[in-house]
């Protein structure tokens, strides 16, 4: 097979070696003679495969002692209710910054008050909002860290007066976070942690238990702290292959490391967009993700879509169409997006220019 280049906004490319050894451990989990998914979960093997996915997040991300990381099931999406459940007592406030901020908000006015705090719908979610006030009186200010449609990013830890929870599916473990300064942060595995099927939430323990309403137990967070993520029967493979994920990470110097590759990787295709007079990036320049880097035809030379499209494919460039929302197109940089990769599709957009000048 030809080489191919991965750019799907999510699930996303894993780490080779990740995915290596979770096929070894379909085949035979810890040297115990039984495949990974046929192990019974209340086992001392799979006991430390969960101690060791709890610390490396902790240590990873630098988790302070007051907080605990839980592994859930049902998506980032379900997290948008557990959020107002757990949190929405009174009112709450959300940044409308795209698709999934303006989910989250809808799955909390079914259980209570809550409005978007100030909104970039007017330029289809192309920026950042700016200069908004954050009212004293709301339970939670929520926002969305990466803007995985669009392409826009909240690239540092915000002030804010009440607590502050942020969905960051797609920009984890990207970059150094305070959390310190978050009640909760939450996510799909599948963008940067790990396979689809997992979900983690990291949740400061005593912002918890301050809402009126009963909640449903699988609902309730104190529920998954309490058991250590073991209530029920965990998405055993998915946390596996995130712990396999995060082995890596660590392996290649942590957040700080890659950190520094990613920024590189993103602003070598960004210099490429803005210098390529065939095409021209969507995201206001200073908002700009370094996940995901959305792009479309320069003006005038719209006709050329689909023939770039598909010359990209045939030099091996896979999941670089843009969100139907956008157009154009999209590269997901994930962690494990390599510079190769991208210095592939910048050479790819290079010989398009130069056919079509
Ligand atoms: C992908 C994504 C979601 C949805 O995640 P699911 O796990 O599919 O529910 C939510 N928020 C953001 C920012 C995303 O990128």
């Amino acid at each position: 097979m030809a080489k191919v280049h991965v750019f799907n906004a999510g699930p996303c490319l894993l780490p080779q070696v990740a995915i290596d050894n979770s096929i070894e451990a379909l085949k035979d989990f810890a040297g115990t003679g039984v495949s990974l998914i046929s192990i019974s979960h209340r086992t001392k093997e799979w006991d430390a495969v969960m101690d060791e996915c709890r610390s490396l997040w902790k240590e990873l991300l630098r988790i302070p002692e007051d907080y605990e990381v839980v592994f859930l099931g049902g998506g980032a999406s379900l997290q948008f209710l557990y959020v107002a459940m757990n949190f929405l007592e009174k009112k709450a406030g959300y940044l409308d910054t795209g698709v999934w901020a303006h989910k989250a908000l809808k799955e909390a006015q079914g259980i209570g008050v809550a409005e978007a705090i100030a909104c970039s719908k007017d330029r289809n979610y192309c920026y950042i909002p700016k200069g908004y006030e954050i009212p004293a009186d709301l339970d939670y200010f929520h926002i969305t860290t990466n803007n995985t449609i669009y392409g826009t990013e909240i690239k540092t830890d915000i002030d804010c007066p009440v607590p502050l929870i942020a969905d960051m599916s797609s920009d984890i473990l990207s970059r150094r976070v305070d959390v310190s300064k978050y009640a909760m942060i939450y996510g799909g595995a599948q963008k940067n942690a790990g396979p689809a099927g997992v979900t983690f939430a990291i949740i400061r323990k005593d912002a918890l238990g301050k809402v009126s309403r009963y909640i449903p137990t699988m609902l309730d967070y104190r529920t998954h702290i309490d058991k250590l993520s073991m209530f029920n029967t965990p998405p055993v493979f998915p946390i596996f292959v995130m712990n396999e994920t995060l082995k890596w990470l660590k392996g290649i110097g942590g957040i700080d490391a890659i950190h520094a590759i990613d920024e590189k990787k993103a602003s070598t295709l960004y210099a490429e967009i803005d210098r390529n007079s065939l095409f021209r990036g969507t995201a206001d320049k200073e908002d700009r993700s370094i996940m995901n880097v959305c792009f479309v035809m320069a003006e005038g030379r719209e006709d050329l879509q689909d023939e770039f499209l598909s010359f990209a494919k045939s030099r091996g460039m896979i999941g670089i169409k843009g969100h139907r929302s956008v157009g154009g197109f999209r590269a997901s940089l994930y962690n494990a997006c390599t510079q190769e990769d991208v210095d592939a599709l910048v050479s790819c957009m290079q010989e398009f220019e130069k056919m079509h000048i």
